[in-house]
């Protein structure tokens, strides 16, 4: 079977990735995004691209962008204790083979804006507030239709929707949901302080609040709030409950608690959510990629970098056979462990910060899944 046309639900980080590793394999490739523009949909914080993610982006000729809008580290991280003394640090992980660096930080939207310029250099359509409704397969090729009614047909549908998937539907039923797992995310921009020169991770097992490097001037800090199901934080409470969450630390903690957690608006709170499942990620001419197929809570600063893993094999693989099932099989196969590892130390990192796995060493399980993602794809 030749495939020639791929149309990718989700104009995220996944399928902007996928649909530029599609589209450098020579598929015609079409983007549905249900926002109005490239900006509409990403919040204003950053992410997190430790050596693995910048190798995939390399291969879709976006990494060299990422990294001079960012702030390149030359290690990944370091610790402190919760009064800030210097614990120790770590080195993360080199591709061999190349120069790219343990780690990089970027903005979102910056991230956004060179993986949209680049899918438009290589000839991705994209569409903007185009909303997918629901797909049927037909003998040779699949039909999207979207919410206004206009209807997208193409070889194969990617289904890069995130989180709350509706393509997961058609692939994996309607049970499959991801779970909250007990803690939400709060995050917000800084001015970059000297000492924050790559991942730092302050704190213990009641709770760790970190800083990321994102761009020569700026920072993010985060502190993953252990928060009940339903418990809802006001707008206008954001900072004093972040500043609570955060009175027992001293030295960079307490610097920035004290100094930049003032305004409400800067600040973002996320529930953090988790879903691994089973193979296979396909049902015929359908696939599976990213948040959609395996929702990774931020401990390890990995979904994104799966998410882009994904569609890079993802292209590879379409690229390798010529039966359809084959591609897909090979896949999820390259795919499958590799995430199911990212998944489940992120959630067993977040189960500890609750004080729910003690005895738990989390840098050991950083360090084995980073260890693991050098690894060849
Ligand atoms: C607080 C927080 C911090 C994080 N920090 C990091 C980090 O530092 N590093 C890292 O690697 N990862 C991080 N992640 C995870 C990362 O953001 C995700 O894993 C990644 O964005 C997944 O990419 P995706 O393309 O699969 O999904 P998304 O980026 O969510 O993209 C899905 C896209 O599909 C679109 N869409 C959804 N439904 C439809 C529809 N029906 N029709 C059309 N379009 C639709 C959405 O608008 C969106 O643009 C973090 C996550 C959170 C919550």
């Amino acid at each position: 079977m030749t495939i020639s046309s791929v149309l990718v639900i989700g104009g995220g980080i996944g399928g902007l990735s996928a649909a530029i590793a599609l589209r450098q394999q020579g598929y015609e490739t079409t983007v549905i995004e249900r926002y109005p523009d490239m900006h509409a949909s990403v919040f204003g914080v950053g992410i997190i691209q430790p050596a693995n993610a910048l190798r995939a982006l390399d291969m879709i000729g976006c990494a060299q962008a990422c990294i001079e809008a960012g702030y390149p580290a030359k290690q990944w991280g370091r610790m402190l204790d919760v009064d800030g003394n210097h614990r120790f640090d770590m080195p993360g992980i080199r591709i061999e083979g190349s120069t790219l660096p343990p780690l990089n930080g970027v903005t979102r939207p910056k991230l956004h804006e060179i993986l949209t310029n680049r899918a438009e250099e290589v000839g991705v359509e994209i569409h903007y507030a185009a909303e997918f409704a629901s797909l049927v397969e037909n003998a040779d090729s699949v039909t999207a239709t979207l919410v206004d009614g206009r209807e997208f047909t193409a070889d194969i549908l990617v289904g890069a929707d995130g989180v709350r998937s509706k393509v997961r539907h058609h692939v994996l039923g309607h049970d499959m949901q991801t779970e909250y797992i007990g803690q939400s995310a709060f995050r917000v921009n800084i001015p970059l302080l000297p000492e924050i020169d790559c991942i730092i991770l302050q704190g213990d097992d009641q709770g760790m609040a970190g800083y990321v490097p994102i761009g020569p001037d700026l920072a993010y800090m985060f502190y993953n709030a252990h928060m009940g199901t339903h418990e809802r934080i006001p707008h206008d409470q954001l900072a004093p409950r972040l500043r609570e969450y955060l009175a027992r630390f001293g030295g960079l903690t307490a610097r920035v608690r004290d100094e930049f957690i003032t305004d409400d608006a800067d600040i973002v709170l996320r529930p953090e959510e988790s879903m691994g499942t089973p193979k296979p990620w396909h049902k015929g001419r359908v696939v599976l990629m990213g948040d959609a197929v395996h929702a990774i809570t931020p401990h390890l600063g990995q979904g994104a970098a799966q998410a882009i893993e994904d569609g890079v094999v993802l292209a590879d693989a379409l690229a390798a056979h010529d039966v359809l099932e084959n591609a897909f099989l090979e896949y999820t196969e390259r795919r499958y462990e590799r995430c199911k590892l990212v998944v489940d130390t992120s959630l067993a990192i977040g189960e500890w910060e609750m004080g729910r796995l003690p005895g738990f060493d989390n840098v050991a399980a950083t360090n084995h899944v980073l260890d693991v993602m050098a690894q060849p794809l």
